[in-house]
């Protein structure tokens, strides 16, 4: 049977006096440079969702000759499924912030936020201690640990808006706008907050920084697949027996092995959400394929955020479809046309085939729709808001054949 491999997991934080920040010391003696090229020989790819490579993101950002640079923690997590990132803010802050300052040295960023989602209100008390706590203790403000390093951080609460966990979303509201997105390019590590260079990475990929640096050896590099290295944690909910948090190594196991991990099905399989919402689905036979990357991506899916959403035979689909719509329908920051009239759009399809029952053209139409919000949804958001419903509809639902 699959076990977990503990990497990300290894610390269990109590107080500051007995976390050692043993990645932020030996960072601080390290060029910047080095501390870059060490993430991206690591080959950690970014855990939001995305999967795009941190070393790249910041020898990008490092590549920005400008005085002012800005680092942020993304940590509005929103993706239905998704708890790994309040897991770890809840249970290893410090480790959190440690990322968190290590990044900001990498990429010369004297400025820096964590944005966190609003309903997480233990987390941002946490949090907001370990902050005020880090400024007492030199892990911030001038000179952090005596290295001539300076780097300011401020938490700022999320209001509630799924979007604004994408970065440019994020951005604006930061800034004191609404949580629109932006057009990309410029990508943020050209131009982001105030117009400046900004970093912005998840809280599962700054705390796995943390831990890589902390030994000489780069032992996440040897851990995990050629694309797909290291461990991921992921967050399993809905008909498993023991839904929670499980770090995998990535092709240890598969999908099928996760689902065994968590104590198995309460009542017969139907499909899995491999990584949050944003994810296509896979059927019950579809899910033997090891967890990688690349395995979740040939079979059509993604490892997305890794929020693994286990669902059985006993519920309605339509009554799931009918719930995942409303979700897109009520979150999107309506900029964009396609996405905003497309999802609406969609509910009305799904609406009239839970009362007249289901016809070929409904997927069709709904195909359609999926390329033309595609196509044209400055977001993540709206790119990804119809693969769960249009795999659902793809791998479920046919006109029967008389
Ligand atoms: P993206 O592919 O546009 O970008 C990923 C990251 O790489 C961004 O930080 C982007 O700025 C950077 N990037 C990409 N190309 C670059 C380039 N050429 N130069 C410099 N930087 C570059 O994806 P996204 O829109 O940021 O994220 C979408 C993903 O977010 C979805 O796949 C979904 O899984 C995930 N998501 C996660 C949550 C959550 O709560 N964790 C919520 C919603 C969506």
């Amino acid at each position: 049977m699959l076990e977990e491999k503990i990497f990300l997991k290894s610390d269990v934080e109590k107080t500051m006096d007995n976390y050692e920040f043993l990645g932020l010391k030996k960072s601080l003696e390290m060029k910047s440079e080095d501390i870059v090229k060490k993430i991206t020989d690591s080959g950690l790819r970014g855990r939001g969702g995305a999967g795009f490579p941190t070393g790249k993101k910041w020898e990008f950002a490092l590549a920005q000759k400008n005085d002012v640079k800005f680092l942020i923690c993304n940590a509005d997590e929103g993706e239905p499924g998704t708890f790994k990132d309040r897991f770890l803010l809840e249970n290893m802050p410090f480790k959190v912030l440690e990322g968190i300052i290590i990044a900001a040295y990498a990429v010369k960023a004297n400025f820096g936020y964590i944005y966190i989602r609003g309903e997480y209100s233990k987390a941002i008390d946490i949090f907001e201690k370990t902050i005020k706590e880090a400024y007492h203790r030199g892990l911030l403000g001038k000179n952090i640990l005596g290295s001539n390093f300076n780097f300011e951080l401020r938490l700022i609460k999320g209001a509630g808006a799924y979007v604004c966990g994408d970065e440019t979303s994020l951005i604006n509201s930061i800034e004191g706008k609404r949580g629109f997105s932006r057009i990309k390019p410029p990508y943020p590590v050209q131009r982001g907050l105030y117009d400046k260079p900004t970093v912005v990475n998840n809280v599962e990929t700054l705390t796995t920084v943390a831990e890589i640096m902390k030994y000489e050896d780069n032992i996440f590099a040897k851990l995990g697949t050629e694309k797909s290295r290291g461990t991921k944690l992921v967050s399993i909910s809905g008909d498993v027996k023991l839904p929670g948090i499980y770090e995998i190594e990535f092709g240890s196991g598969t999908l099928k092995d996760i689902i065994e991990l968590a104590g198995g099905t309460k009542d017969e399989l139907n499909f899995v959400v491999p990584g949050g919402l944003a994810t296509s689905i896979l059927k019950y036979d579809e899910i033997n394929i090891p967890y990688t990357y690349e395995d979740l991506e040939n079979a059509g899916s993604s490892v997305g955020s890794g929020g693994m959403i286990v669902v059985s035979q006993k519920h309605d689909l339509i009554d799931i479809l009918l719930n995942v719509s409303d979700f897109f329908v009520k979150e999107t920051c309506g900029t964009c046309f396609p996405c905003r009239e497309g999802n609406r759009n969609i509910k009305e399809i799904l609406l009239e085939l839970k009362k007249k029952g289901y016809k070929e053209e409904y997927k069709k139409i709904i195909g359609e729709l999926r390329e033309a919000i595609l196509l044209a949804a400055r977001c993540g958001f709206g790119q990804s808001s119809v693969n769960f419903i249009y795999s659902v509809l793809d791998k479920f639902f046919y006109e029967e054949v008389r």
